[in-house]
């Protein structure tokens, strides 16, 4: 049986899955943490052979498939490994600091662990290579924008691509007549606009900071607020690139990230929870009718990640209202658990809403085999 591996590198963790291509299940994951600590593994080359030596032997891995946050503007999709496009991911860093460095780490020691088989790097902006221009630029001084590589690229593309194909599929719809907004709101979170199977809109940008509140991001604001806190409170770049990336979100008005706890904590009337779930609800509702706009119509939206998943409750209110669009919830389909794609809209609605598990573990793998095999 063939097997795809699937490696997710942090800068600190390698998570991993082997996935079948077959029955498209994973049959062994899981995740080394806190490397590089005292007394830890020492370092992402150890924990790579740690992890392959744990899985034993009968497997026939035919590729590895490596998560890449930031492809810039030239990666559009699965792109094999070279040590060209090593460097190109890895020179791709200042437009993700987090992300990319950390990446190349798992690239590196996967490499060397497993140099016979292919390597495969799936970006988390491709699938948004498509959007037309006027949806990718931002309105500043274009030669700057263009030095600096300053536009909009978007994320969680492989769930994005994922999620919406398997409602295509779900609805028995052919996808390239099919208008989707999918809605990922995890931790990180954000909305797309896909039109015939292509993103022609999202709501992050050159960075996960823009868009949707999320747990410990502000999502949209004002640049201007920057100068302002710049000018005002005397803090540095460096202090509102924390404060904005890890100090805002739920995180920043409630003092807890977790959507679980601020939805607690509001439903005993603590009132600064109220409060961001507001702010949270509007800001989606914004995207919602902005990308009905874009699309010009819309015939599923679709939650899938933590939230999206498991929370009913949200989930009707954020679409609460929204009947003259077509957009309806019915209450015993949104209140039945399910790790299964379904319906939360009533029998007969105009725009079909549904809840889909995404699984970039197997987008991952099945790109990668794509370009492999
Ligand atoms: P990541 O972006 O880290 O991949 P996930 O998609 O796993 O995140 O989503 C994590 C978020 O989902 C957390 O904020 C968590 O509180 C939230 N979440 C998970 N289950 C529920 C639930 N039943 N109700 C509300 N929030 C939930």
């Amino acid at each position: 049986m063939s097997e795809v591996f699937v490696v997710n590198s942090g800068s600190s963790s390698i998570k991993y899955q082997l996935i079948d291509l077959e029955t498209e299940s994973s049959s062994v994951g899981g995740l080394i943490e806190r490397i590089g600590e005292p007394g830890e593994v020492p370092d992402h080359t150890t924990g790579m052979l740690q992890v392959l030596d744990s899985l034993g032997g009968g497997h026939d891995i035919v590729a590895v498939g490596h998560r890449v946050v930031h492809g810039g503007p030239s990666f559009t999709g699965p792109t094999l490994i070279t040590d060209r496009v090593e460097s190109e991911i890895d020179e791709l860093s200042a437009l993700a600091p987090l992300h990319n460095p950390a990446n190349v780490l798992g690239i590196r020691a996967a490499r060397a662990a497993m140099p016979n088989v292919p390597h495969v790097a799936v970006f988390d902006t491709a699938f948004h290579q498509t959007m037309p221009a006027a949806a990718y630029t931002y309105a500043i001084d274009a030669e700057l924008a263009q030095k600096y590589k300053v536009r909009r690229y978007g994320f969680h593309g492989t769930s994005h691509k994922y999620v919406s194909e398997e409602a295509a599929r779900f609805l028995g719809r052919p996808l390239e007549d099919t208008k989707t907004i999918v809605l990922h709101l995890g931790n990180g979170a954000s909305v797309t606009a896909v039109d015939g199977g292509k993103s022609v809109d999202t709501s992050m940008g050159l960075t996960p900071l823009q868009g949707l509140v999320m747990g410990s991001r502000s999502g949209d604001i004002d640049p201007a607020v920057i100068f302002h806190l710049s000018r005002e409170a005397g803090l540095s770049i460096d202090e509102l690139d924390v404060l904005l990336n890890r100090k805002s979100g739920l995180l920043g008005l409630t003092g807890t990230g977790d959507m679980r706890d601020v939805q607690e904590a509001a439903s005993r009337g603590n009132r600064p929870a109220l409060d961001a779930l507001a702010v949270w609800r509007h800001r989606i509702r914004h995207y919602i009718g902005a990308y009905i706009a874009t699309l010009g119509g819309i015939d599923a939206l679709v939650f899938t990640a933590g939230i999206g998943e498991n929370n009913s409750l949200l989930r009707r209110r954020a679409l609460a209202g929204l009947q003259f669009l077509g957009i309806e919830v019915d209450d015993d389909r949104n209140e039945l658990q399910s790790r299964h794609t379904r319906y939360i809209s009533p029998e007969g609605a105009r725009v079909s809403v549904l809840v889909v598990p995404t699984n970039e573990e197997l987008e991952i793998a099945r790109q990668a085999a794509s370009i492999s095999m």
